[in-house]
């Protein structure tokens, strides 16, 4: 590889600099974010209205990195999931959940996770690298590309695959405005999730920089309980996450949407329940309660759906909007928790 810079990895103004500098017109910007983000080639050559010469000189100085397709799986309820080798060997995983309207793709923005949170299987994973920017707006194009075919649509994205997020942030940030650019993948704010352990000191700049919807691990509502599930509450615990909470700068009409595991025996009580309602107070709040999906070697055992359905009655019935979430995927563990790459 002589070339330098991955083509998807840049945003369109970066490119737009590249090619003034080279003293193009700024229209050259437009056809080739139009191969790269609408027609989604893979290859320069592929450009086919740009002269040979000029193709040779952005082979000078662009190459694309996108992922290989190592396999694909498509499980009974027709989620697919898709293990990506990346350009050094490393692999990540990659899903879409297709709906009746919409079809949703949930991208991976780490090798691994640090966070080691007991319950998911993708903590298993010691944290290997960070995705580039690249790599992430690739998983879109990537899908989209591959989905085509099928007649089957990416509309909007979850940042809840392998990795935390907010330990990725820059990189991140840049993908995600990547994709949501109008000329390109345009995938607006709204439907884009951010999923977060709760990296309480980043919260508030998601809000800023990007506006899309957070979705926040939450799992327990006693400190005791929350430090088991998920590590990352010993540093950053439940007031100092309340407290990031009630100052965030929601958009209008949105939510902030709490993910919850159900576990048998552990943080599934009616008391529970009522912690949950309490701990939500004041802060607009979506509360998506999810089926344990099992993995080998877990030793956490999934609450009963009727225990599923008290705790949801409880907490739907104090008037937040509750969801039980779907088991999608669980066949081919693609179901949330369950990617290890
Ligand atoms: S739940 Fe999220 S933050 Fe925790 S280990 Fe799994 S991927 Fe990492």
């Amino acid at each position: 590889m002589n070339s330098t810079l991955c083509l998807t990895g840049l945003m369109r103004g970066e490119l737009l600099d590249i090619l003034n500098h080279w003293g193009e017109k700024p229209f050259r910007t437009k056809q080739i974010w139009s191969w790269t983000h609408c027609k989604l080639v893979g290859a320069i050559d592929d450009m086919t209205d740009l002269s040979k010469d000029f193709r040779q000189r952005l082979k000078e100085s662009f190459y694309f990195c996108r992922p290989k397709i190592k396999l694909r799986q498509v499980s009974q309820d027709k989620t697919i999931k898709w293990l990506l080798e990346l350009e050094d060997g490393l692999c990540v995983e990659m899903v879409y959940i297709p709906e009746d309207d919409r079809g949703t793709l949930c991208v991976s923005c780490q090798v691994g996770c640090s966070l080691s949170c007991p319950f998911c299987h993708t903590g298993t994973h010691r944290l290997e690298r960070n995705l580039r920017v690249a790599e992430m707006v690739d998983q879109v194009i990537l899908a989209r590309f591959e989905l085509m075919a099928e007649g089957l649509r990416v509309t909007n994205v979850v940042l809840m695959g392998m990795g935390e997020p907010l330990y990725n942030y820059d990189a991140v940030v840049k993908a995600v405005r990547i994709i949501m650019d109008p000329n390109g993948l345009a995938i607006g704010s709204r439907k884009i999730t951010l999923s977060t352990a709760g990296v309480v000191p980043r919260l508030a700049d998601v809000g800023r920089d990007l506006g899309v919807n957070l979705a926040i691990s939450l799992h327990g509502v006693h400190n005791e309980v929350r430090d088991r599930l998920v590590p990352l509450n010993r540093k950053h615990d439940l007031t100092a996450l309340k407290q990031a909470m009630l100052t965030y700068p929601l958009k209008g009409g949105r939510r902030i949407t709490w993910e919850y595991v159900l576990l048998e025996g552990i943080n599934d009580s009616d008391e529970d329940a009522r912690g949950l309602v309490r701990y939500l107070k004041g802060v607009p709040s979506k509360v998506n309660l999810i089926p344990f999906n099992p993995w080998p070697g877990t030793t956490f055992v999934p609450s009963s759906m009727e225990r599923i359905k008290s705790f949801q009655e409880i907490v739907g019935g104090s008037g937040l909007v509750t969801v039980i979430r779907d088991r999608r995927g669980g066949d081919i563990a693609a179901a949330c928790g369950q990617l290890v790459g």
